[in-house]
């Protein structure tokens, strides 16, 4: 199989060498195929996403991403449309997600027996629309007096990433789907959103729905976790809410994610490039790694999947080999081994 490999800058390359390591283990047929991002992009084409790259990407279909440094409050990044027309984006990142029409962020968060303290029963999935809202980008300025950003909420978006989020819920055996919104103030956009779930949720009489606003969500899924399930929710408060779990599962370098599309998706944590800690190979490699199985879960590998998951919680609950990020003092590479050992000694069940 196929799989596109962007290594990101940050701590990047040393999670990605250490994560690739591992889904080797598995023993699938597993070819890496590189794909330049961003500086080595730019040397090679002479854009950090050229359409060569957004066209290697639908080739291979399923990439594996590590983070990317993304500088604050700079420029913006404009990209060449197969009709010569330019269309710009407020990230390298966010341009990824929109060039490749990735619309939903699943962002899973497990809690991990031994390292998640009272969150270890936690098992949320955080459903991110992730084409629209806040992070469409569009702002401008008024002068150097004031800023402007429009919110932008569709039906279509809605009603796909809720469709998405309710045909998940009945794959997985999920009993329930939670919409968090801020339709009290947001009439019209958040309402949009919400009342596009609700829409929806009619069409699956066998799921539950609820919903609550997103504030009120942040306190209960840190007093009562058991109450969510599958929560689906605009892009902005997903992604906020995702790095909350993760805190609450034990470390950003735990809590893994996907950018799913209908031509291809692309795999990455929900953490940044962690510049603090970049190049000591100290960094957390299971947040990649747990992206890694998601990867595999999607391209029909859903028992070597299983294996990496089931091997890194083992070793992470066993709590003999971990980074320092969990209070361990355990480098990347050594953590990734230990779990790679493991899958290599799994029943092949
Ligand atoms: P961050 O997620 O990179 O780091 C936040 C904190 O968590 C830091 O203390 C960091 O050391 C720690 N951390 C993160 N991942 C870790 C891991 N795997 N192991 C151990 N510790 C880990 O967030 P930030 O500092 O706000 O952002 C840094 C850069 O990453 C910024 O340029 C930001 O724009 C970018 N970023 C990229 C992505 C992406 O590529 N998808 C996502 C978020 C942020």
């Amino acid at each position: 199989m196929r799989v596109g490999v962007l290594k990101g800058n940050g701590i990047g390359p040393e999670i990605t060498s250490a994560v690739l390591q591992v889904l080797e283990a598995t023993g699938l047929p597993l070819e890496w195929v590189h794909i330049p991002i961003a500086d080595e992009a730019v040397e090679r084409y002479g854009h950090p996403l050229p359409r060569q790259v957004v066209d290697a990407l639908r080739e291979v279909k399923v990439a594996l991403k590590a983070p990317l440094i993304v500088n604050k409050g700079e420029g913006r990044l404009s990209c060449v449309q197969e009709d010569g027309s330019e269309v710009t984006y407020p990230s390298l990142n966010n341009a990824i997600r929109r060039e490749l029409k990735l619309f939903v962020n699943p962002r899973p968060l497990r809690g991990i027996p031994g390292i998640s303290g009272r969150y270890e029963n936690l098992d949320v999935v955080v459903m991110r629309e992730v084409t629209e809202d806040v992070y469409v980008g569009w702002e401008h300025r008024i002068g150097d007096v004031a800023a402007q950003a429009i919110k932008l909420t569709t039906r279509e978006a809605a009603v796909r990433v809720a469709r998405y989020s309710f045909d998940y819920a009945r794959r997985n055996g999920r009993r329930k789907v939670s919409c968090l919104h801020k339709a009290n103030v947001l009439n019209y956009t958040d309402g949009l959103f919400l009342r596009c779930c609700a829409e929806v949720a009619r069409e699956y009489p066998d799921i539950e729905f609820d919903d609550y606003m997103i504030d009120a969500a942040c306190y209960l899924i840190i007093k009562e976790p058991q109450r969510f399930d599958v929560v689906v929710t605009p892009n902005q408060y997903g992604d906020i809410l995702s790095d909350l779990g993760a805190g609450l599962v034990g470390s950003l370098g735990l809590a893994p994610g996907a950018n799913i599309g209908e031509v291809a998706s692309v795999f990455e944590a929900s953490h940044g490039a962690a510049p603090d800690i970049a190049g000591k190979g100290i960094a957390n490699p299971v947040a990649l790694l747990l992206s890694g199985a998601l990867l595999l879960q999607h391209a029909g590998h859903g028992r070597e999947a299983a294996s990496v998951v089931r091997a890194t919680r083992a070793v992470l609950g066993e709590g003999k080999v971990l980074t320092r990020d969990l209070g361990g003092t355990a480098n990347t590479l050594a953590l990734a081994g230990a779990i790679a050992d493991r899958v290599r000694a799994s029943d092949p069940d």
